[in-house]
């Protein structure tokens, strides 16, 4: 079934079409800096990429642009779903859902805790059933993933009220990337998805990692929203909060402006002064540049501890899964980290990480240790495959 995914952010608009029943993409791109006069659209199709200007385009004009793309390529009427990422789902959605009043109004609901993505997640939404009214929509929620997680570990020890009240609790992100990696890593294992227990550690320009135990995650590192937890590109990850307090009289600037700082200047930028990117830094470092060593140095330490953290729920690790564009493709982040687990018996093997564990089943440790295996993430095909079902059952419904 061929399903169009979209992920409708604040200024700009991924997609791609993707046949489920075998992962492939037939195109993919991306509508960027939407609402400024460099407004762009870019696509690639058949190996060619190709690049189409829309100064001042809006939302609305950014996704007729798409659809007018994918109408020329002939890709439109092959269409069956689409599936949308959706970044905050709250308490409300614990799976992907069809749209329909009650998911929007859901969603809607969730805009406090999501201010930056789900109104533009529901401009996408309302924009695509705009578009292609005949087709069902469903949303997939970064969050719903994490729905499983016991209430000792999503529990802030805060004031009652606030969570009761206020729903101020640990949500987790980056669900549909921890659970599509997962349920790889378990197939490479040849373990069934339900009994399996794996720390995922999504490593890109935002991190976290999460302890999967049997198809369920039951912690991770992020919380009421995507700045704690792990050091990231540009977020600082977990800091005392009294941080603010301090810091903002001695800068004259509100705490709306702190966290904004610890969102946008932070992290792996905040340390080394140098860039947000991982592969800059590594070559800053090799270079000589003692700020960029100790960023790379701090987010090896966070994570690796993290990481020991997440050890206690699982109760056993049948294997360690890095993703992302780091855990993917640096091949020294990931031999640094295994160094600081020793402790869990991890040992890399040199030539198997060296090669991203192509060569053996994306292993990257050696025979005997601790399990560690290189998977690649892939957010959009996994939205699919839930759209594909969720479409599917609704026609079979219908019957
Ligand atoms: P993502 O957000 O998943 O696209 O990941 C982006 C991050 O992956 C950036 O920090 C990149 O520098 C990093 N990255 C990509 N390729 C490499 C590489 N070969 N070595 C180190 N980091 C890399």
């Amino acid at each position: 079934m061929q399903i169009l995914v979209l992920n409708c952010g604040s200024s700009s608009a991924k997609f791609a079409v993707i046949e489920t029943s075998d992962g492939h993409e037939l195109i993919s791109g991306l509508a960027q800096r939407i609402g400024s006069p460099q407004a762009s659209l870019g696509w690639k199709w058949d190996g060619k990429k190709q690049e189409l200007a829309l100064p001042g385009a809006d939302h609305k004009t950014s996704l007729e642009a798409i659809v007018k793309v994918l109408r020329d390529l002939g890709l439109a009427a092959t269409i069956r779903g689409i599936g949308h990422r959706v970044v905050h789902g709250g308490e409300h959605f614990t799976a992907s859902a069809v749209v329909d009043a009650k998911v929007i109004a859901g969603i809607r609901d969730c805009i406090p805790l999501g201010p930056l993505h789900n109104p533009a997640n529901l401009t996408g939404i309302e924009l695509g059933a705009a578009l292609f009214p005949e087709l069902a929509q469903v949303a997939v929620f970064d969050t719903a993933f994490h729905q499983t997680m016991p209430s000792r570990a999503y529990l802030y020890a805060v004031p009652w009220a606030w969570y009761q009240d206020h729903h101020a609790r640990r949500y987790g992100f980056h669900g549909t990337s921890h659970r599509y990696v997962s349920r790889q890593a378990a197939e490479l294992l040849g373990r069934p998805y339900e009994a399996c227990a794996t720390i995922v550690a999504h490593l890109g320009n935002g991190c976290s990692a999460t302890a999967v135990k049997d198809g369920k995650s039951l912690d991770t590192t992020m919380g009421l929203t995507p700045l704690e937890g792990l050091v990231m590109g540009t977020r600082s990850g977990d800091v005392d909060p009294a941080l603010i307090g301090y810091i903002a009289p001695r800068l004259g600037i509100t705490p709306d402006k702190v966290i904004d700082a610890l969102n946008k200047q932070s992290g792996l930028h905040g340390i080394s002064g140098v860039s947000n990117d991982m592969r800059t830094l590594l070559e800053a470092a090799a270079g000589g540049n003692d700020r960029a060593k100790l960023a790379v140095e701090v987010f090896v330490y966070r994570l690796a501890k993290a990481i020991a953290g997440l050890a206690v729920p699982l109760g056993r690790i049948d294997a360690l899964v890095f993703t992302g564009g780091i855990g993917e493709n640096s091949a020294q982040v990931r031999a640094m980290v295994l160094e600081q687990l020793a402790v869990l018996g991890f040992r890399t093997d040199e030539a198997r990480n060296k090669d991203h564990g192509r060569s053996a089943k994306g292993r990257i440790t050696a025979d005997g240790a601790t399990t560690a295996l290189v998977v690649a993430t892939n957010e959009e095909l996994m939205i699919a495959l839930d759209t594909a079902t969720l479409v599917a059952g609704k026609q079979a419904a219908a019957r």
